[in-house]
């Protein structure tokens, strides 16, 4: 039985995962670099441990600190959260050797999942479908030039280790191809430290859905339907919402099956999100994150599933409570992710917060760890807060956004707040037509006015 659960992450998703171990019974370990003393995941957690100064590689990604931590305070188990640990295989491993339960998948399903070329081939023997390229790296001009031909422009050169949107540049002819493979190998390179590219064709005008699923040591595997995360700048998402406006059930029911099958022919375990564009109705595999995502509240307002809950049971090898005709998808929910920024220019805006008042009432979630006279460090990423909301309709969800957007006052700094405000009273929002360019263009068009 896990009994002690230590967080190695930080903000809104610490306290996440506290508010399940809580309500579970089970006791916390919060993790803290210098810089978050008084961050509210600390100030909750049953127990805290300094973990070290506040750059992220001295302190959320120093394994040996964070290791000495669970041990010192006997955790029995880890969640990494998302970003920092969460996809480090080597962290899975070495936490599984001092006999410590890794919530998440195992290491050989991150390392899988983590090499974008042998993730694309394993789902797709899985039964998959993925966006037609190149079968594995290319480093070769007129072996990449002879694929291009073949997919036809525009294509897109990727980092096979890519993530956070980086490393990915768009080819519209030959010409530009050789110089888009060389910068985004030294880009790739430098920032992940594996320069292999491969090509995709780049997708003009898809939507960017992802189904979720859930898998227990047991060979039980259910999907809880998809998110659409089309609204994105520079390939980050912003907001969220499920179900898609552009699927109807039985299109969800059809993906959900394929993914279920594929996870179970893989084995996997845990919680995991299996990410697709989606153009003229057809679904094309782009990657799998093998982790708890940020938009993951939209799923359990619309499922009222606790995904962190069954993460937990998982990995203490429990097997599912539910079965997928047990699922159920309920109204509708939308996620707005509120940044510590210029609501246009995207200028980070840390600082203290001074009056700080939350939107409340039916239907209303609020995930973050701020509160009045908390000062934001600058030292991570500018995510403060995510707003959910659910409705019984598209309809009364975006009703109620609108009015809790406005009751949500966080002073004395920037945020994105004044963004969602005006974007979910556009036309193209509200009649649910948007894919991935539509907020660039958007935003494009706001500052030209
Ligand atoms: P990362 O791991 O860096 O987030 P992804 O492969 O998940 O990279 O892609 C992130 C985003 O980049 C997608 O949501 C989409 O907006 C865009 N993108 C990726 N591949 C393609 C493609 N083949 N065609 C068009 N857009 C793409």
């Amino acid at each position: 039985m896990i009994e002690k659960v230590l967080i190695a992450n930080r903000g809104e998703i610490a306290l996440r995962i506290h508010r399940a171990c809580h309500e579970m019974g089970i006791k916390t370990v919060a993790v803290h670099s210098t810089a978050d003393e008084d961050a509210m995941h600390v100030r909750l957690a049953d127990e805290s441990v300094c973990i070290g100064p506040p750059p992220s590689t001295d302190s959320y990604l120093n394994i040996p600190a964070i290791i000495s931590a669970a041990e010192i305070t006997g955790a029995d188990a880890i969640h990494p959260g998302y970003g920092f640990l969460s996809e480090s295989a080597q962290f899975a491993e070495i936490i599984e050797k001092h006999n410590i339960a890794f919530i998440g998948p195992t290491a050989e399903h991150i390392k899988l999942m983590g090499d974008k070329i042998s993730a694309k081939e394993a789902v797709k023997k899985a039964g998959i479908p993925v966006v037609p390229g190149s079968d594995g790296e290319v480093s070769e001009f007129n072996d990449a030039a002879k694929i291009a031909n073949g997919i036809g422009y525009p294509v897109i050169v990727k980092a096979a280790s890519g993530g956070g949107g980086r490393g990915m540049k768009i080819v519209h002819n030959e010409n530009e191809l050789s110089l888009a493979i060389s910068s985004a190998q030294q880009e790739a390179a430098a920032a992940f430290g594996d320069g292999t590219v491969y090509l995709e064709k780049f997708l003009t005008t898809p939507r960017h859905i992802e189904i979720q699923v859930l898998a227990d040591t047991h060979g039980n595997v259910v999907h809880l339907g998809e998110r659409d995360c089309s609204l994105q700048r520079r390939h980050q998402k912003i907001l969220e919402e499920s179900p898609s406006p552009a699927l109807n059930s039985a299109g969800r029911d059809e993906i959900g099956e394929v993914c279920r099958k594929a996870i179970q022919t893989l084995g996997y375990r845990g919680a995991g999100t299996i990410e697709f564009l989606y153009e003229n109705g057809e679904f094309y595999f782009i990657e799998m994150n093998t982790r708890l995502q940020v938009e993951h509240p939209v799923t359990e307002m619309i499922t009222g599933i606790d995904l962190v809950r069954e993460q937990i049971r998982i990995a203490d090898g429990q097997p599912l409570a539910f079965k997928q005709e047990d699922i159920k998808f309920s109204g509708h929910a939308i996620e707005c992710r509120i940044n510590a920024e210029d609501p246009f220019t995207f200028m980070p805006s840390p600082g203290q917060v001074k009056d700080y008042h939350t939107p409340g009432g039916l239907d209303v979630r609020v995930d973050s760890g701020l509160y009045s006279r908390y000062k934001i460090p600058s030292h991570y990423d500018s995510m403060i807060a995510k707003l959910i909301v659910h409705g019984k309709t598209r309809n009364e969800c975006l009703m109620r956004l609108r009015r809790s957007l406005q009751e949500y006052v966080i002073d004395g700094i920037k945020t994105t707040i004044p963004l969602h405000q005006k974007l979910i009273r556009e036309d193209d929002f509200i009649n649910g037509d948007y894919n991935i360019h539509w907020l660039e263009k958007y935003l494009d068009s706001l500052t030209a006015d």
